[in-house]
């Protein structure tokens, strides 16, 4: 099994559009860009190079069983720009796709936009929970351009703790997905439409043939039993990294709400998710679904240091996996 980031960044990216945050401003200035000032073409040199940090697209991923067909980890509103940027799931004909399918872990626009973005009659096989399913079918009359014609856009169901092979528009692809329920939130333009639902956020255990198992967790609000047990029983997993600190974007003035407000467990402070990742037996821990503002986007910050003195590493648009 393979598994490729696409995207690393919380909903918004990094830089994000309307974000003038010290990160956003440093993935700014580390970037050459075109400068009106210089001749046409010319490049002009990074600002301040010392504090580049990488851009990041928002958080999606890619798996394979079998090298050749491909399944999406949420379709993020990047799509276009992630599939151009990695060969393996370009077109191999006149039209084609090595995109089997996509697997949804919740309704947020984040997860979900890139899907009208795949719209150009190509078929797919979305697999999806009911509470997220309805979402996108009776709220969202652009879902119809998915489905102009029967058999574009299979659904298959995704139940709480039933594991279901993947089988995309090409066949089977040898792996299987069990969907766990993790603590969420209905998305904010379904609130006051639906009532919460325990399959409203899932984490994804993907298992291949040979019994390896990669855990897809991009967001968590909070720990339970049965996350901690699923993530014990994974070679690798990929995890909330949204925020370091509860307060990280109220410290800032941006918002009222904390990081538990907005469904993210925070990887420091009391009873943070780092401690606990530091302790599962895990081949590879990796974040994911970073929000432009968190620290650990900082080479050198004590945060950062954290991280890897817990064996976390921050993940990145390209990071794989393989086992
Ligand atoms: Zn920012």
């Amino acid at each position: 099994m393979r598994l490729r980031v696409l995207g690393s960044a919380a909903g918004g990216g990094s830089p994000q559009w309307n974000c003038g945050c010290a990160n956003c401003v440093a993935v700014r200035a580390g970037h050459a860009s075109i400068d009106s000032a210089l001749p046409p073409g010319v490049l002009r040199a990074p600002a301040e190079p010392r504090l580049a940090i990488e851009p990041r697209t928002q958080a999606s991923a890619a798996i394979t069983g079998d090298g050749r067909q491909w399944f999406l980890l949420n379709v993020s509103p990047d799509i276009r720009a992630q599939i151009e940027a990695f060969r393996a799931l370009h077109p191999r004909r006149l039209r084609d796709t090595p995109i089997g399918g996509a697997v949804l872990t919740n309704g947020d626009v984040d997860t979900c936009l890139g899907l009208f973005i795949l719209r150009e009659d190509q078929p797919l096989v979305l697999y999806a929970s009911e509470a997220v399913e309805r979402g996108l079918r009776e709220h969202n009359a652009l879902t119809r351009t998915l489905e102009r014609r029967p058999g574009q856009l299979s659904w298959t169901r995704l139940r709480a703790g039933e594991a279901v092979p993947l089988v995309g528009t090409a066949g089977p692809s040898g792996l299987t997905i069990e969907p766990v329920p993790v603590p969420g939130t209905v998305p904010l333009h379904m609130k006051g439409l639906a009532a919460p639902s325990p399959d409203d956020n899932l984490a994804l255990l993907i298992s291949d043939a040979h019994g390896h198992r990669i855990l897809y967790a991009p967001t968590t609000a909070a720990p339970t039993a049965l996350l901690d047990e699923r993530a014990r029983a994974a070679d690798a997993i990929l995890f909330d990294g949204t925020f370091f600190r509860d307060d990280e974007l109220t410290s800032l003035g941006l918002t009222t709400r904390s990081a538990r407000d907005m469904a993210h467990w925070p990887l420091g402070g009391p009873g943070g998710s780092l401690a606990w990742l530091a302790e599962l037996p895990c081949r590879r821990k990796i974040l994911t679904h970073i929000n432009n503002t968190n620290p650990i986007l900082r080479a050198g910050s004590p945060e950062r240091e954290a991280l890897a003195a817990a064996g976390v590493e921050v993940g990145f648009d390209g990071l794989e996996v393989e086992l």
